[in-house]
């Protein structure tokens, strides 16, 4: 019998975390987890420790951390750690086969680096990082010999349909959107969207702020960096259709004419099961699709009225080669976010301020992690800063 996998998952308690955990339990036999960290939520983490028995928890909120430790809240054998100091230590001292990023956000860029470096597998749900750190990220991946098989199902469809083919064969990729929660709602009301409508999602259980993103279609933008960096692609080979179902998760067009797909149900649990096992397969923890059934399958060009971030997202392609425009597009979006949660913006206030960002003089030839993050801070800071009209 094949030898365990020796799993580290971040981020185990967001929507990604829970489905890789079910994968786990499902397949007791196949993966140890001997890592997994969490931000604040203590006594989910508490209950994944307890029931994977794993060695090494930790906590990256630091006043969370202290109260767990206080409360002696996890017990043998696991030893609780704090901070992203805590996951970098794990990941360089467990020798694990893969790791998980399932955390959210830009502060996913310091532990994909660092298991990047170890050179171990990276099965990477968080966008951010590779919207942020784009070429300085996969450098570092082929100087250490790190694969790193995308979780996100439009990626994972495009990673599964480019097996055996060449670069120079492609034309052009499609990454499908459903549209959004929003997506039929009337363009002049959207300025009266509230966070609570704007995070209902209507084919995906995620979590709040890709929600929100899937709204806007900043997600999608996000995604369309992201492609252009994993599969080494000009901005004039990325285009996004809606697919409202979300069952055909992208398209792969060759230049001789024919087009590949991959379909799937509309759930995550396809994609991470697909680089759990990778380049192996087992049978599926949930039903694949069923054409005995009537189905039917949409598809429509996006309106950049309607998403004016997805136009966004393609002008911050544009705008620097060496990948800034990204980092710029990430970090305003986040803040956007943040700002309209708090209800301090309108829903139609996140593009203004990602426009805002992206008009900003930034620049550098040689990029960093520091240099990343000092420019990740720089836009947060002015973007929460920025006034409207
Ligand atoms: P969730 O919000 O559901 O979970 C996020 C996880 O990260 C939780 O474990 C959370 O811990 C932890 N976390 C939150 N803030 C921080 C922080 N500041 N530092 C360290 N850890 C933190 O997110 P999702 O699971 O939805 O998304 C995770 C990533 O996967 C994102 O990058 C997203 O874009 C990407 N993704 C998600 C998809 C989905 O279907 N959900 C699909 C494709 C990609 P705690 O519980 O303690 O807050
Ligand atoms: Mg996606």
């Amino acid at each position: 019998m094949a030898q365990a996998k020796k799993i580290i998952l971040l981020g185990a308690t967001g929507s990604i975390g829970t489905s890789t955990l079910k994968l786990l339990r499902a397949y007791p036999n196949d993966f140890q987890l001997v890592a997994v960290s969490a931000h604040k939520n203590a006594d989910a983490l508490q209950s994944i420790c307890q029931e994977f028995q794993v060695p090494t928890a930790i906590l990256t909120d630091e006043t969370a951390y202290l109260k767990a430790q206080s409360e002696s809240r996890f017990q043998s054998p696991t030893q609780l750690h704090c901070g992203f100091e805590g996951i970098d230590e794990c990941l360089k001292r467990q020798s694990a086969d893969m790791a998980i990023i399932a955390i959210v956000g830009a502060c996913g860029l310091q532990p994909t680096l660092t298991a990047i470096e170890q050179g171990m597998d990276i099965a990477l749900a968080n966008k951010e990082s590779l919207v942020l750190g784009g070429s300085f990220l996969l450098d570092a991946a082929r100087n250490h010999q790190a694969r790193i098989l995308p979780i996100d199902s439009e990626h994972n469809a495009i990673f599964q349909c480019l097996e055996g083919y060449t670069k120079k064969q492609i034309a052009s990729i499609t990454l499908t959107a459903s549209g959004g929660a929003l997506r039929n709602h009337p363009i002049g009301h959207l300025k009266n969207i509230s966070p609570e409508e704007a995070c209902q999602h209507p084919n995906w259980s995620m979590g709040r702020k890709i929600t929100i993103d899937s709204s806007t279609m900043a997600n999608k933008g996000l995604e369309l960096i992201e492609a252009r960096w994993l599969f080494d692609l000009s901005p004039e080979q990325l285009k996004v259709v809606i697919h409202p179902q979300s069952i055909v998760h992208s398209f792969v067009h060759w230049i001789d004419g024919s087009t590949l797909a991959q379909l799937s149900p509309p759930s995550m649990s396809f994609a991470i099961q697909h680089c759990l096992y990778y380049p192996d397969k087992k049978p599926s923890i949930q039903k694949g699709l069923d054409f005995e059934k009537a189905m039917q399958l949409e598809f429509s060009p996006p309106d950049f009225n309607r998403y004016p971030c997805l136009e966004l997202a393609y002008e911050a392609l544009k705008l620097n080669s060496n990948g800034i425009g990204g980092a710029i597009f990430n970090a305003a979006n986040e803040v956007a976010v943040e700002r309209f949660i708090a209800e301090d913006i309108a829903f139609t206030d996140i593009p203004k301020l990602i426009e805002q960002a992206l008009s900003e003089p930034y620049g550098s030839d040689s990029i960093s992690l520091e240099y990343l993050k000092n420019l990740d801070a720089e836009i947060r800071l002015k973007t929460k800063a920025y006034k409207l009209n």
